[in-house]
């Protein structure tokens, strides 16, 4: 749900990996999170991607997004 389509990112990092020298050796480790909706109506949580905005228990829309839109780097490791 972050908008971020994986191939394409890879082959960004890729494009740039190539380019630049000191990232020749580089590695990317992506890891993709299912995207979770809460249901304010009933209070349950479901998978975003098969079920959309509608809650799958309650048929309510009064729901949101939990986890799912983020871009997080999470790590850079340098060795000397
Ligand atoms: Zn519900």
């Amino acid at each position: 749900m972050s908008g971020i389509i994986t191939d394409y990112f890879t082959d960004c990092w890729n494009y740039f990996r190539r380019k630049h020298p000191v990232l020749e050796s580089a590695e990317l480790d992506l890891q993709t999170l299912p995207a979770v909706t809460f249901c304010g109506n009933c209070e349950k949580t479901y998978p975003t991607v098969q079920y959309g905005r509608t809650c799958p228990y309650c048929g309510s829309g009064e729901t949101w997004l939990l986890r799912g839109s983020e871009c997080i780097i999470k790590e850079i490791e340098v060795e000397d």
